[in-house]
């Protein structure tokens, strides 16, 4: 085999609760992470060396080096390997470049996917999870795909049935947000006010509204805690937000870290509706829709 191509979806984070800040830097986190189909497609060719290509949205803000998370993941599995495998990376973003959406993640771990069939290793979904930890909190989720509960980084995961399809919009907001400059705001006006902070819990509620699949009852108890933060650095997203409600979401967030909002609706067409009707009121640079859960990356 000379090529293959993964597709990998996007996230959103439907509970984000960030709990106190740990010695080693990180927050213990519980994540309720919710792929969705917005989708990058990354394409592995045998050759000598490494070598990645970006194309698609925002592509000029990805780095064409060992940067790229795609590349570090590969670079890892070949570690883990214990071989020099070569490999030309393309990749085709849909997914917004540091939009809170965990695309760089999701590249990651379509490369591990795309790689280990590539090189034949075999390597069983345990051993990519085990490469994926190392590489970032998101990316073990961004392999699993589905709906699932993480812990501690996010990394530790369970999954989540759910009982039936959600329909969503995002709005998609010109430029991105560092996640790094998003939790350090996040710990500036903790520590400003003197917040005490609980440790994270997932919410009973929203999983049980995720099982029922009842979207109203989701709508809310959709909660992230990195929603302050975000707006804090981004004010303009409060109007993104409020105009989702007033349209009729029922709920709206910051998806992750940000600057992309989702906005859960009743079914696929009051997801249309609501989209076209943010386009019109111009509070984003674009409005999509897309359905989840979704599978993890799918060899195409
Ligand atoms: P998260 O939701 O996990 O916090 P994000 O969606 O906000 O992440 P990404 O799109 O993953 O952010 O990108 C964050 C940064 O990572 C980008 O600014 C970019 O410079 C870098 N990066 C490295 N590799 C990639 C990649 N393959 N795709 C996107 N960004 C990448």
């Amino acid at each position: 085999m000379n090529s293959v191509t993964v597709r990998v979806p996007a996230k959103v984070n439907l509970q984000l609760a960030v709990g106190p800040l740990r010695d080693d830097g990180f927050h213990d986190l519980v994540n309720v992470f919710h792929a969705v189909s917005i989708f990058d497609e990354v394409t592995a060719t045998a050759r000598t060396g490494m070598s990645v290509r970006v194309e698609g949205d925002s592509a000029d803000q990805v780095p064409e080096d060992d940067d790229n998370l795609a590349v570090q993941a590969a670079l890892a599995l070949a570690g883990h390997a214990g071989r020099s495998y070569g490999v030309s990376l393309v990749i085709r973003k849909s997914i917004p470049v540091a939009g809170g959406m965990a695309g760089g993640s999701a590249d990651a771990a379509a490369a591990l996917v795309a790689c280990n069939e590539l090189w034949g290793l075999g390597l069983p979904p345990d051993d990519l999870l085990e490469i994926a930890a190392d590489l970032g909190s998101d990316v073990p989720f961004a392999l699993l795909g589905g709906t699932a509960v993480g812990t501690g980084r996010g990394e530790r995961l369970t999954s989540l049935e759910v009982g039936g399809t959600l329909h969503w919009v995002f709005a998609l907001a010109d430029g991105g947000l560092s996640t790094a400059r998003v939790y350090a705001e996040c710990d500036r006006t903790r520590e400003a006010t003197g917040e005490q902070i609980a440790w994270p819990r997932a919410s009973d509620p929203l999983l049980a509204a995720l099982r029922e699949g009842d979207a109203k009852a989701l709508g809310a108890e959709l909660v992230n805690d990195l929603q302050p933060a975000a707006l804090a650095l981004r004010p303009s997203l409060a109007r993104t937000l409020e105009a989702g409600r007033e349209r009729g979401a029922l709920g709206a967030l910051v998806s992750g870290s940000g600057p992309t909002c989702a906005f859960l609706a009743e079914s696929e067409a009051h997801a249309e509706e609501l989209a076209l009707s943010l386009g019109a009121a111009g509070v984003a640079r674009d409005v999509i829709t897309a359905h989840g859960p979704v599978p993890g990356p799918t060899v195409v």
